[in-house]
């Protein structure tokens, strides 16, 4: 006789990948579980990632801008202030708010939400430690989406003092006179940001030899020059070997073109990636195969090497991003639910959020390059847009490329202002596989930002073929 489950999918772990998954499941009519060891959800991106180094961000970039560039536009405030405690406990009520929201929903859509550490216990069924005791949930399916950590160095580990990750940098009660930050990606470039903003002397150590990895050296490049304006220094193609921890200091040793130096700072930021966090699941025991990196191994349904167990987000392979991780939720939730689903991956966006921000989506000169693909380019200058000149924000670019002979978008990128919600446009373009050319029909409002990305668009269309075969 068949056993009879309770359940129809337990979700472990309430990041955006798992508590999407779990909403979406609910919303589909399938009996639904959420099991979470912390009290707030919302994963790492809400609790200690997206969300709170945003609301720095954002209020830091307001601040800067108030006080060094406004006088300028005939607006002269004075007596501006750092309440730290303050500008921390707005960035918690956010992310209280936000976790609030969530838990709303839940309810609201009957998934059942467990507070406690979860382990799989069997194909269909998952052990869940609570406070009270423990409890065994028996389901048709799982899905494991219990996210990531911060990766540390081994000679350098995290102290939560000197040394720290970036849930410590997002939460920092005074200014560090000196931040080295060792990784000049998304989190390193963004914290470095926020701090250098309020003061610190920033120095960032990366092993590249460029910064921002994953966009193109074009954007690197401009993205770099726009920071060392903002006083950021960096120090590129150079390791780190050591470390020295002092009473309240660190002194780092970097070699760098043949050559060793030392470098002291009151705080050391250690944000050289992220590893996927599985600790607590019983993998192994449970016979899940792990891909050679050590993330969770899929196909192309999620399906882990135990077809009842799936696994999404910042656990398997592929960019660390929180949209990816819901896109993947949904579609899991879907196809438990008989629907078709899928995820194209090349339509994923990419955002740093400095000043300006960068923001890429499909595919790059470099990749068209490789693939002998012939396309065309387009770019448009932010220092010819009225919108921006207005906001104070005339540096930048948008390069599209066009697909030819399809004439359909191939990619786009933009450094400048608000590039974050303008790659949406390049989004919406790849996935509904518009051509350029009805896209150039679309007439944006005027003065807007999206005017740029449309003057790109209009500088594809007259550009002569250019690059592949
Ligand atoms: C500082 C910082 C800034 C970032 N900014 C951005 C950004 O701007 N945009 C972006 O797209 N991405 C950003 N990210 C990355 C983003 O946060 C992650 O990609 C995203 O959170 C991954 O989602 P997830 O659902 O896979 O896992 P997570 O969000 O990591 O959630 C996993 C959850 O599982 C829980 N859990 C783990 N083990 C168990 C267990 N055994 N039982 C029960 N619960 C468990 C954890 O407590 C956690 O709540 C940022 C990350 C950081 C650190």
């Amino acid at each position: 006789m068949a056993k009879k489950t309770a359940l129809d999918l337990v979700v472990i772990g309430a990041g955006p990948g798992g508590y999407t998954a779990a909403l979406r499941a609910a919303e589909l009519g399938l009996r639904t579980a959420l099991v979470e060891r912390c009290s707030q959800l919302g994963g790492t991106c809400l609790r200690v990632g997206c969300i709170p180094s945003k609301t720095l961000l954002s209020s830091t970039e307001a601040y800067v801008y108030a006080r060094d560039r406004l006088s300028q536009n005939g607006i002269a405030a004075k007596g501006f202030e750092i309440d730290l405690p303050r500008l921390q406990a707005h960035k918690e009520a956010v992310v209280e708010k936000l976790a609030k929201g969530i838990a709303f929903l839940m309810r609201q859509n009957g998934v059942h939400v467990w507070e406690g550490t979860a382990r799989i216990a069997g194909p269909q069924a998952v052990a869940v430690e609570l406070a009270e005791g423990k409890e065994i949930l028996e389901t048709r399916a799982i899905l494991l989406a219990t996210g990531s950590e911060p990766a540390q160095l081994p000679f350098l580990p995290f102290d939560g003092r000197l040394v720290v990750d970036s849930t410590e940098a997002l939460s920092f009660r005074e200014v560090p006179k000196r931040l080295l930050i060792i990784g000049a990606g998304a989190i390193g470039l963004e914290l470095g940001s926020v701090w250098g903003r309020l003061g610190s002397e920033i120095v960032v150590v990366e092993l590249l030899p460029r910064i921002a990895a994953g966009f193109s050296p074009i954007v690197a490049k401009a993205l770099q020059r726009e920071l060392e304006k903002q006083r950021m220094q960096f120090l590129l193609g150079a390791r780190v070997t050591g470390a020295e921890i002092g009473e309240a200091a660190v002194t780092v040793r970097v070699e760098e073109g043949g050559k060793e130096r030392t470098l002291a700072a009151e705080r050391v930021l250690v944000a050289v990636g992220r590893r996927p966090h599985y600790a607590d699941l019983a993998l192994t025991e449970a016979g899940i195969r792990l891909t050679g990196s050590g993330r969770v191994a899929v196909d192309r349904f999620w399906q882990t090497s135990l077809p009842s167990i799936y696994a999404i987000g910042d656990l398997i392979e592929g960019p660390m991003l929180a949209h990816r991780a819901q896109a993947e939720g949904r579609a899991v939730a879907e196809l438990l639910a008989g629907r078709p689903a899928r995820v194209r991956y090349r339509n994923i966006p990419n955002v740093i959020y400095t000043e300006p921000e960068v923001a890429s989506v499909g595919f790059s000169e470099e990749d068209l390059r490789a693939a002998r693909h012939p396309y065309r380019r387009g770019t448009a200058y932010f220092q010819a847009n009225g919108r921006a000149l207005a906001a104070d924000a005339p540096n930048g670019f948008v390069t599209v490329w066009m697909d030819e002979p399809s004439g359909k978008l191939a990619g786009l990128e933009i450094v400048g202002n608000r590039a974050s919600e303008l790659i949406g446009a390049g989004v919406v373009a790849l996935e509904t596989e518009a051509t350029i050319e009805s896209l150039a029909q679309a007439v944006p409002a005027h003065p807007s930002l999206m005017e740029t990305v449309h003057e790109a668009m209009l500088a594809a269309l007259s550009e002569r073929r250019s690059g592949g075969s």
